[in-house]
């Protein structure tokens, strides 16, 4: 399988294989290793600004990278989880007294267990109907990562049916809109928000969002990296590019 080569985690890899995906697209070769940081700890983040169609792959040539890093912090966090419990445990052994319990997740769904969602990764997409495509697809990416959750929010749907899948979720497909509703009622905070993702930002411009994605880049300012994905480099899509990204390295399909 020709993804193999672009260093993904073994789960993505698996789940590209089972959507039949067999060989990267022009976009994905080009994208997904220039967005994922190279392995040394100090590792930086670029931001890319990429051009390109509906029907290139380009749902996945954002995803993949951002999954992939999610799921590797995910292990991280684990593997230390893990050895601190661990610690406890000879800890307590060594002074006699009994291990310690391993702590207990909380039923999230549960109203008195309520805490604003804190995504690591917003993609944001014009339309609804975009948003419900690309999580979607993140859907299907994620059918063998154990715990990264994917949510979806969206104007014109359930609400209570949308809040109980976000409270979890590691990565949020969102219109701007009713983002930033969500925000503004605390059932959302941005600020663990680490990767960015702008689809189809001449729409974004075309339907008026220019204002909205200025307060979602105040929003989430402390993230790593930035992507915007356009089917043309137009100065107002470059003018867009300049406010939310750092000297963007740009791909042009
Ligand atoms: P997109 O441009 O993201 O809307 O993707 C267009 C279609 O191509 C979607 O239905 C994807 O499932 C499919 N696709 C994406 N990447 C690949 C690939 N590497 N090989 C085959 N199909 C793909």
């Amino acid at each position: 399988n020709g993804f193999v080569e672009l260093g993904l985690a073994p789960e993505l890899i698996r789940a590209v294989a089972d959507l039949g995906f067999t060989q990267p697209t022009t976009v994905q070769a080009q994208t997904i290793p220039l967005a994922m940081a190279s392995e040394d700890a100090d590792a930086k983040f670029i931001d890319l600004m990429v051009s390109s169609q509906t029907g290139s792959g380009k749902t996945a040539a954002f995803l993949l990278p951002v999954l992939h890093t999610l799921l590797q912090q995910q292990a991280a966090a684990e593997a230390q989880e893990r050895a601190e419990f661990d610690r406890a445990v000879a800890e307590a052994a060594a002074k006699g007294e009994p291990a310690p319990k391993r702590p207990k997740r909380k039923d999230p769904t549960s109203s008195r267990n309520f805490k604003p969602a804190t995504p690591g990764a917003l993609i944001l997409c014009p339309t609804r109907e975009l948003a419900q495509q690309v999580a979607h697809d993140a859907i299907g990416l994620v059918q063998h990562c154990r715990g990264l959750r994917i949510a979806s929010v969206v104007g014109g749907m359930p609400y209570q049916l949308q809040l109980a899948r976000l409270q979890n979720a590691d990565l949020v497909v969102a219109t701007p809109g009713r983002l930033l509703d969500l925000q503004r009622s605390s059932q959302i905070k941005l600020d663990k928000v680490q990767f960015l993702v702008v689809d189809e930002g001449d729409r974004m411009l075309d339907l008026g969002f220019a204002d909205d994605l200025a307060e979602v880049n105040k929003l989430t300012i402390e993230r790593k990296q930035t992507m915007m994905f356009s089917a043309t480099f137009a100065p107002r899509i470059q003018q867009l590019a300049a406010r939310v990204m750092r000297q963007p390295r740009k791909i042009q399909i």
